[in-house]
């Protein structure tokens, strides 16, 4: 089968969450089946030509948008060894800028997203008919590829090259749509219909939708773990506004669980982490914990749980219920270790509680991938309060790293960690219901009483551990939604 890929984000070129990390393992696992398979991005400032082999395809397309015209040019990065190739698509214009998505002066997401992404999608079609590269499944990930379905529908004739080609949505975070003011469609060169009339794709409360036309137009629809695909079709907590749409699909949306990268996300090979360690021989861990808390400034005790946070600063992740839970949280007996970036609202308060707990807690404001590992590697638990959760990568990766998650039943945190049962010993980690910081404690605080208990901790470590959320079962998943 020939799969193109169409995303914002991979791993490694440019990330800024779970969505990179999908798109540098899922299409690697599946030319690993033997499929031939491209993956087009924008090539933003940030990406480093030098390090990542970054060669000119000499390709160019002339893209129009709102009537002006733009040049796209391609560069590559081929692995033919594993069938895929990476296409970077060019425009200094639109992606000369180091941030992805927002500015990070302001902290106000870019007024030309809708203008930017509609000429990554548009580039893609063209340049592809143009190497004459016909795909037999176009995969579009989030609002910023969502357009591609619309533009294949709107213009029969222009992209009949793709006329056998079926597009699959998969939605990794509900939360960004990609919602524009209604005087910004006219900017799409799209037919009217697709926006206001009879409630066309694109129409959302006035407003303009990139997310729900994919949605409403693609072949199929996925999501990112099998409980979120039910979440986002029940109600509006989980729905944000689409529920309705989305429940009236046909075929329903499908939930494909993510899963892991282990040649990246494996304490046993990190090349990001001091020490390598296993399941077999726990000591390497405790020396990675000595050397956080030695980067952290904090003092290493052997008998204070260290809790990691690795997230984007944004309400999704439970930072609200933190700061409610504060003064409780740390008359226990713990440490804490946050890296992070985001809402400047959560860089405040990170800092003010760093500066009233400066034993006990140290905030990275920063995104920085080879921290990341250390922390995952160092911590004894990891803590995702998140309200909503797609899928969720890091307590996947904890789990694997001995470090015990404690996170909120919802989304992909219910579909991967399992609830510790004290009597038999069973269960990979901690979870709670309510979304209230006297849930989140509740459940914190059994860990960290569990954690005095130095054989039932290390049973359980192990027990997560064990666990496997490899891309292999998830790759052969999404072969099937495509061949369905
Ligand atoms: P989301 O996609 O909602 O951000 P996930 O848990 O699915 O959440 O994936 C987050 C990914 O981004 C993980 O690989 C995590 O390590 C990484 N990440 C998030 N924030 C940072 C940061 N500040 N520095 C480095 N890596 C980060």
């Amino acid at each position: 089968m020939k799969i193109l890929h169409v995303s914002s984000e991979v791993s490694p070129f440019a990330k800024t969450g779970g969505l990179g990390d999908v798109l540098g393992a899922l299409p690697r696992a599946q030319a690993k089946l033997g499929h031939e398979v491209k993956v087009c991005m924008p090539r933003y400032a940030s990406i480093n030509a030098e390090k990542h082999n970054l060669i000119p395809s000499g390709w160019e397309a002339a893209v129009d948008i709102a009537g002006r015209e733009f040049k796209a040019t391609a560069s590559r990065v081929k692995d033919s060894r594993k069938k895929i190739e990476y296409l970077f698509i060019e425009n200094a214009h639109y992606f000369g800028r180091t941030e992805l998505y927002r500015d990070n002066e302001t902290g106000k997401d870019y007024t030309d997203n809708d203008d930017r992404f509609s000429f990554f999608c548009r580039a893609v079609l063209s340049l592809l008919q143009k190497i004459g590269w016909k795909p037999d499944i176009i995969h579009i990930h989030d609002w910023q590829a969502a357009l591609i379905p619309s533009l294949l529908k709107a213009n029969p004739e222009a992209y009949k090259f793709y006329a056998d080609s079926k597009t699959c949505l998969t939605i990794h975070n509900l939360g960004y749509q990609g919602i524009f003011e209604a005087e910004r469609f006219a900017r799409l060169n799209l037919p009217e219909e697709y926006n206001y009339a009879a409630a066309g794709p694109f129409e959302f409360w006035g407003k303009v939708n990139f997310l729900k036309s994919a949605i409403t137009l693609s072949d199929i629809v996925t999501t990112v773990s099998p409980r979120y695909a039910k979440e986002i079709c029940q109600n509006d907590e989980f729905g944000c506004g689409l529920e309705g749409v989305l429940s009236e699909i046909d075929p329903p949306v499908r939930g494909i669980l993510n899963g892991a990268d282990y040649t990246i996300w494996s304490p046993t090979r990190d090349k990001d982490i001091p020490h390598k360690f296993s399941a077999a021989n726990l000591s390497g861990k405790r020396d990675c914990k000595a050397e956080l808390m030695k980067e952290c400034g904090l003092p290493m005790r052997e008998w204070t749980p260290v809790i990691g946070m690795i997230s984007r600063l944004a309400d999704q992740k439970g930072w609200d219920l933190l700061e409610e839970a504060a003064e409780d949280l740390f008359v226990m007996n713990i440490q804490m270790v946050v890296l992070g970036t985001g809402d400047k609202k959560y860089h405040d308060l990170l800092l003010s509680l760093e500066k009233k707990f400066p034993d006990q807690l140290k905030a990275f404001l920063d995104f920085d991938d080879a921290l990341a590992h250390r922390i995952e590697a160092g911590s004894d638990i990891f803590l995702m309060p998140s309200r909503y959760e797609p899928c969720g990568l890091n307590q996947i990766y904890s789990l694997k790293y001995g470090t015990v998650p404690v996170v909120r039943k919802v989304g992909g945190l219910a579909d991967t960690v399992i609830d510790y049962d004290r009597k038999d010993g069973t269960g990979t980690g901690f979870l709670f219901e309510e979304y209230t910081s006297e849930a989140m404690l509740l459940a914190i605080a059994r860990a960290v009483e569990l954690f005095s208990s130095k054989r039932s901790w290390s049973a359980l470590v192990r027990n997560g551990m064990k666990a496997n959320f490899s891309w292999q079962v998830a790759a052969l998943e999404y072969i099937k939604a495509y061949q369905s």
